[in-house]
């Protein structure tokens, strides 16, 4: 089933929001409410033919929110919503249509997840609201991942831990994982075969990729396991929580803020989370800023060559989000960490790579494993899982 599909992507006070065209040449439709709840919640976006708006939406909730955003559709009707849900546990191995016990499953998980699926529920009731009619799909942010296996996924815990709390490695990034390794098995003559991807954003993760199904990533139990990101730390070690609290007196809750809020790029800096920022400054000189470059990059090669471990052989590396599309020299540093996997980066294909393109930044006859960008489509993949559940259901 093809319709036209409205992605919807809940957080707490902010909807974001995608209008998909069943042409793909279509314009998209795109913004975000910001701010929800507050004297000064807004409507940002896009029109179709280009025009930025900024509306007022003062103390809108996001019931409120969804009919503004609706008032910006253009008159185009979508014909399903998609939603991205960040948690699924080990319930949801791929996308879901929405009834009372697809809610509760995504309740029932919140534990896992207290941040984001409270938040993800609540755009599923407002979004019913607005668009009664409408058929709803769940597209979950960890599905992809599910086909780990215990080996990968498991933490070296007590087994109690796993069987009653799910205490275990989940993932995340899941849509954006899937959709750069199957456009890279479409686009590479290589085909599907052991792809390794990097996902660098505000939030950053990687991924083995066999035959088009997850091996392993490098996210855990929660978003703040792997890389250095934005704000976030990664990894660190699992006995600093104890060593903050017995030696500094911090609380659980303040550990979590600083590793998830105070760390990674922002951190090791002491500047900005903004990467485009760290590499200016990185540029004039700034020690921190080169530090926070320097692990940024190895963290990242580092944890590309543990996950090749999960694949009988490699293809090549996929960049994407954010960083991994637009900066050419992260994408050369990390090529330069892993000279064993035998890549061979064209600087000048590299460095040419504009904004929004895909491609190969392959030297010429190269017969190694690839380097590619392309820039991922998060929104894009959503639509076409919510329209394949319909289909499914049909
Ligand atoms: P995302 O979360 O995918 O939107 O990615 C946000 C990150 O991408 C931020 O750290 C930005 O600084 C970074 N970014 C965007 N454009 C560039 C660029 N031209 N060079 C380096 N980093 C960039």
């Amino acid at each position: 089933m093809n319709v036209p599909v409205l992605v919807i992507n809940c957080g707490s006070s902010s909807i974001k929001y995608a209008l998909i065209d069943t042409d793909p040449e279509a314009p998209r439709l795109a913004g975000i409410a910001e701010r929800l709840g507050s004297p000064d919640a807004c409507l940002k976006g896009k029109s179709s033919a280009g025009d930025k708006f900024e509306q007022a939406l003062p103390n809108a909730d996001h019931t409120q929110a969804l009919s503004a955003i609706l008032e910006r559709l253009e008159g185009r009707t979508p014909g399903a919503i998609g939603h991205r849900i960040v948690h699924g546990g080990e319930k949801f191995t791929q996308a879901a249509l929405i009834d009372a016990s697809v809610v509760s499953a995504i309740q029932a998980t919140a534990a896992l997840a207290p941040l984001h699926n409270p938040a993800n529920l609540a755009g599923i009731a407002a979004t019913q609201k607005v668009f009664p009619q409408l058929p709803q799909v769940a597209v979950f942010d960890t599905a992809f991942h599910q086909s780990l296996s215990p080996t990968a996924y498991r933490y070296a815990l007590p087994e109690s831990l796993y069987a009653e709390h799910g205490i275990r490695r989940y993932g995340f990034h899941g849509t954006s994982h899937a959709f750069v390794s199957q456009r890279a098995a479409t686009l590479s003559a290589r085909g599907a075969g052991g792809w390794l991807t990097a996902h660098l954003g505000n939030g950053c993760s990687t991924c083995a990729v066999w035959n088009n199904q997850s091996q392993d990533t490098s996210m855990g139990l929660t978003p703040l396991e792997g890389l250095v990101m934005g704000t976030r730390s990664g990894d660190v070690d699992p006995g600093l929580h104890a060593h903050l609290h017995r030696q500094l007196g911090w609380s659980l809750d303040k550990i979590d803020d600083v590793l998830n809020k105070q760390s990674g790029l922002l951190g090791l800096s002491g500047l900005t989370n903004d990467m485009r920022e760290v590499e200016e400054a990185a540029e004039q000189g700034h020690e921190g800023a080169m530090l926070a470059l320097d692990v940024f990059c190895y963290r990242i090669a580092k944890s590309l060559a543990a996950l090749s471990c999960a694949l009988p052989s490699l293809d090549g590396v996929i960049f994407t989000g954010g960083i991994g599309e637009n900066s050419p020299i992260v994408r050369r540093r990390v090529v330069g960490l892993l000279p064993h996997f035998g890549f061979a980066l064209n600087e000048i294909r590299n460095d040419a790579m504009i904004r929004g393109q895909e491609g190969k930044l392959d030297s010429d006859q190269h017969t190694g494993p690839e380097v590619w960008v392309i820039p991922t489509d998060e929104e894009g993949r959503i639509a076409m899982e919510t329209c394949h559940c319909l289909e499914v259901q049909a």
